[in-house]
């Protein structure tokens, strides 16, 4: 019987959607990286400022704009603060990561010239792939794919042979959604500046992971979701350096991007507002800043390591289970499991472990060239987070284990 440490109960009980019952069972969600639940302070947040405090932000005189604004702008360095940005104009919401990746493919895109190239990796999720591609058509600029070895690390000098005076940015996850792989982005960010290039990390799965400080990384951008990190979907951080966001062209036009608007000439607003047009998701930036205030709340470096022995304890039991085969075998790692069992299809596990209750991801997890590099159509992905426990690891094992008796 594994024994679920106080600290982890604590934060467990944070999260009200945790006690619900799935097909009459206990819920066991260990779908992650795919979304994170939310702590009742998250919710609260976002009923409390609907019920009293709803207004337009930036433009009005009147007392709830203020309010509103304020709170807007307080989520904001909270978030500057979180992830180590010297300056909050560094800070630009956006709906997610995907739409952070676009924004940068879109205007620091636009200064790039045919010829020029792009380098991301194999293990990319498609929102790191796509917008790349459609700017390769756009501006006739070149994408190069680092590639990666067996065990889902990544070929460093494959990443070495690309890197040339040629490439511009090189866009790489921090963490990979499939596979758990924790890239050396420190190394890729060093040996890309030495080539004048710049450096966009994916965060969308090392937000929920551990400690991010961007000034340390020295990256030129930093993306994330906050859905993933316990906040509300449809909102999510771009952190640019000044002086690069300083130099590119606005991304959206319309409202609060701009500083003077005539028909003759119109002239942008600074940072962060000239990449922030139109009104944003005013509560989901209010709210992820209540996230943040979640997470300073709790002992993370406990937190952190509890959800890493999850991963080492759910490994271990897997072990056992014959003809399965677990892909992402890195040493630096974080806590996530993708596996197949055989021939046996991911789709039919997951849904006999939903059946009892449990949550898992199944599919190609936005990642169909690293699932073509495997030669796989899909894994069956278990993603731990902080109020996971070792209890609900044993209920997935033994729930994957009577699958595995109904399937083969
Ligand atoms: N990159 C990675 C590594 C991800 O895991 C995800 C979400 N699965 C994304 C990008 C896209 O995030 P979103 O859908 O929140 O924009």
């Amino acid at each position: 019987m594994n024994h679920t440490p106080d600290y982890i109960q604590e934060i467990r009980s944070q999260f009200p959607l945790l006690e619900r019952k799935v097909h009459g069972k206990p819920l066991v969600y260990f779908d992650n990286a795919a979304t994170t639940q939310k702590p009742q302070m998250v919710i609260d947040r976002i009923s409390e400022y609907y019920s009293s405090e709803n207004a337009n932000i930036h433009r009005g005189v009147h007392h709830l704009s203020q309010i509103a604004t304020n709170d807007y702008e307080d989520a904001r360095i909270k978030i500057k603060n979180y992830i180590g940005a010297s300056k909050e104009n560094e800070i630009i919401f956006t709906k997610g990561t995907t739409d952070g990746i676009n924004l940068i493919a879109s205007s620091f895109g636009e200064q790039l010239n045919k010829g020029d190239e792009v380098l991301i990796s194999a293990m990319e999720h498609h929102s790191n792939i796509v917008p790349w591609q459609l700017l390769a058509e756009r501006k006739e600029i070149v994408l190069k794919v680092i590639s990666i070895h067996q065990d889902g690390t990544l070929d460093m000098e494959s990443f070495k042979s690309l890197l040339s005076e040629k490439t511009k940015l090189v866009s790489i996850t921090h963490i990979s959604n499939t596979l758990g792989t924790i890239n050396p982005i420190e190394t890729i960010i060093n040996q890309a500046h030495q080539f004048g290039a710049k450096v966009l990390i994916d965060g969308a799965q090392s937000i929920q992971h551990g400690e991010i400080n961007v000034t340390k990384l020295n990256c030129d951008f930093f993306v994330f979701s906050g859905h993933k990190i316990f906040g509300p979907t449809g909102v999510g951080i771009l952190y640019g350096k000044e002086s690069v966001l300083d130099h590119m062209p606005p991304y959206q036009g319309g409202g609060d991007m701009i500083k003077r608007v005539s028909f003759d000439k119109t002239s942008y607003n600074e940072l962060p507002f000239k990449f922030e047009a139109g009104t944003p998701n005013i509560v989901g930036g209010i709210a992820l800043g209540t996230a943040i205030k979640f997470m300073e709340s709790i002992d993370t470096d406990r937190a952190f390591s509890y959800e890493n022995e999850l991963l080492s304890h759910a490994e271990n039991e897997l072990t056992d289970i014959e003809n399965l085969k677990v892909y992402g075998t890195s040493a630096l790692k974080t806590s996530l499991v993708s596996f197949n069992i055989g021939t046996i299809h991911p789709f039919d596990i997951g849904t006999l472990l939903d059946k009892q209750g449990i949550a898992v991801r199944t599919g190609h997890h936005c990642t169909q060239p690293l699932m073509d590099f495997y030669g796989i159509p899909g894994t069956i992905r278990a993603s731990f987070s902080i109020y996971n426990t070792k209890e609900e690891v044993d209920i997935f094992i033994h729930a994957l284990k009577r699958a595995i008796n109904v399937l083969s």
